[in-house]
C-alpha cells in the first residue's frame, strides 16, 4: 500500500517541484484540468499589462516593428516547434485549433484531389469539432469521412486502403486518454497512399511528440491546455517541409502573403508554412501564450535544452500510475472502472475511470472540495467519463494523494448525490 508520507517522499525527491513556482494557483485548490485549460503563470499578468499600457500604449502603431508584434506568429512557432519534434521556421501560431484543422485538411484534399481517393477517415471518438470540421469540408470538396474505431487501422483488414486520401486523427484521445503510436500509423497511412493530418491539442507540451521523425504531413494543435496560453489562446499550425511551400490553404488573407505591405491585388502566397496565416493576429493573446509556452520550455533546464518533454513525460507517467495504484487501492468495489490504457506507450497525460451512474456528481462534489476535474459523457460504447489531467509542471505527489483522498470520501459518504451535485451547468 502506498502512504501519504510515501507521495511527500516522491516529492521531495522530485527533481521539477520547483516549476509549480511558475504559476499562480488558488489556495486550497487542486488542479487536475490543465488537460482543458491551463492554469495562469505567473509572469502572464504583468506581460500582458506591459503589451497593453507600453505597447499599444506607448508604442502604438509602431510596435508592429518596435515590439516586433509583426514576428510573433512564427517567433511564438519556434517555440512550440520545440516540443513537437519540428524544426524552427515550421510552426505558426494563430487562430484556434478548429480553423487550422480546416486550413490544413483543406490543404491535404487538395493534394490528393486528382488521385481518385474520395475518403477521409477518422475516428468515431475524435473531438467533436475535428468532426464537424471534416464534415462540412468533405461535402464541399466532395469527399466521404468515414469514422472507425482505432483497432480497425492496423493489421489484416485495415481501412487504410487505397480509397483513403487522409488519414485525420487526434494523437491522444479527449475522453479516453488513449494515445497513438504516430510513427507506425503514418507509416501505414503512407504505404496506402494517404496522407495524415494530427491533432496534437492533447500532446503538445504533455507527451514527446516527433512530427519529423514520424514523417507526418500535417499537424494542428491547442494553445489554451498543456501549454498554458490563456482561455482561447492562439492554436498553431505545422506542415512537413515537402508540402508546406506547395498547397495552398483556403482563408487566403493578406497575412499570408508573400509581401502583404506591397498591397497588390492579388495573392501570391508566402513560402512555407507562413501562408497558414490569415489575418491581422491578436498581440494581447499572443503575449499570453508565450508566457505558457515559457512556462513548458522551463523544463528544457531538466533534459539538457531538448525541449523538456522526455523530464515532463518521466514525471507525468509517475503520477499517473500513482493515481491509478490508489484508486486501485482505494476505490474498490465503488463502481469505478480504469478507461486510460495503462501501457505507458499507449497512454497521455490524463486518467479517465468510467461509472455507469453519478459520474457528473461526483465530478462536481469533488469540484466543491477544490479537486477539479472534469466530467465526459458517455455513448453507445462507453458509460459517462471522469476525467483528470495530469500537468507535471505543477502537480506533485501529495496533490495525487489528496485528490484519491477527496474520491475516497466523496463515494463512500454518498456525498454526490446530493441535489446540487446533479444539476448540470452549460459548461461541463
Ligand atoms: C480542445 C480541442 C480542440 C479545441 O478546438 P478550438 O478550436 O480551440 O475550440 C480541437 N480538437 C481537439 C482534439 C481538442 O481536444
Amino acid at each position: 500500500m502506498t502512504t501519504l508520507e510515501d507521495c511527500r517522499a516522491l516529492d521531495a525527491q522530485d527533481p521539477l517541484r520547483s516549476l509549480r513556482d511558475q504559476f499562480t494557483l488558488p489556495p486550497g485548490v487542486i488542479y487536475l484540468d490543465g488537460n482543458s485549460l491551463g492554469v495562469l503563470p505567473k509572469a502572464a499578468p504583468a506581460r500582458i499589462a506591459e503589451v497593453v499600457a507600453e505597447e499599444w500604449g506607448q508604442g502604438l502603431i509602431r510596435s508592429w516593428n518596435t515590439a516586433s508584434w509583426f514576428d510573433l506568429p512564427q517567433r511564438l512557432g519556434d517555440k512550440v516547434a520545440r516540443l513537437i519534434g519540428a524544426a524552427p521556421g515550421e510552426v505558426v501560431c494563430t487562430d484556434s485549433t478548429s480553423v487550422n484543422l480546416y486550413k490544413v485538411l483543406f490543404a491535404a484534399l487538395s493534394q490528393q484531389k486528382d488521385s481518385g481517393r474520395k475518403l477521409v477517415v477518422s475516428e468515431r471518438s475524435n473531438f467533436p469539432t475535428d468532426l464537424y470540421i471534416a464534415e462540412s469540408l468533405c461535402r464541399e470538396r466532395g469527399f466521404t469521412l468515414k469514422l472507425i474505431d482505432a483497432s480497425e487501422l492496423q493489421g489484416p483488414g485495415s481501412v487504410l486502403t487505397d480509397e483513403v486520401a487522409v488519414l485525420m486523427l487526434t494523437h491522444v484521445n479527449y475522453r479516453t486518454g488513449a494515445m497513438h503510436d504516430m510513427k507506425a500509423i503514418t507509416a501505414a497511412a503512407h504505404a496506402a497512399g494517404a496522407l495524415t493530418v494530427w491533432d496534437l491539442a492533447h500532446s503538445a507540451g504533455a507527451v514527446p511528440v516527433a512530427l519529423n521523425e514520424s514523417n507526418a504531413d500535417y499537424a494542428i494543435g491547442c494553445g489554451y491546455k498543456y501549454l498554458n496560453g490563456g482561455p482561447g489562446a492562439p492554436a498553431f499550425v505545422w506542415v512537413h517541409t515537402r508540402h508546406a511551400g506547395k498547397f495552398d490553404q483556403p482563408l487566403s488573407g493578406w497575412w499570408g502573403h508573400a509581401a502583404p505591405f506591397e498591397f497588390t491585388p492579388h495573392y501570391r502566397p508566402a513560402p512555407g508554412v507562413g501562408r497558414y496565416l490569415c489575418g491581422t493576429q491578436p498581440i494581447i493573446a499572443m503575449a499570453g501564450l508565450e508566457c505558457g509556452l515559457d512556462t513548458v520550455l522551463a523544463a528544457e533546464a531538466f533534459d539538457g535544452g531538448k525541449g523538456g518533454l522526455a523530464a515532463l513525460r518521466a514525471k507525468s507517467l509517475a503520477l499517473t500510475d500513482l493515481f491509478i495504484a490508489l484508486v486501485e487501492e482505494r476505490c474498490e468495489g465503488q463502481g469505478l472502472s480504469l478507461v486510460t490504457p495503462r501501457e505507458h506507450a499507449r497512454r497521455g497525460s490524463q486518467v479517465c475511470l468510467s461509472r455507469g451512474e453519478g459520474a457528473y456528481a461526483i465530478v462536481q462534489a469533488l469540484i466543491a472540495r477544490g479537486v477539479i476535474g472534469d466530467y465526459r459523457a458517455g455513448d453507445s460504447q462507453m458509460p459517462d467519463i471522469l476525467r483528470f489531467g495530469f500537468t507535471p509542471l505543477y502537480l506533485g505527489f501529495e496533490d495525487v494523494w489528496n485528490s484519491v483522498e477527496h474520491l475516497v470520501q466523496v463515494l463512500e459518504a454518498g456525498e454526490w448525490k446530493r441535489e446540487e451535485f446533479n444539476r448540470k451547468n452549460a459548461v461541463t
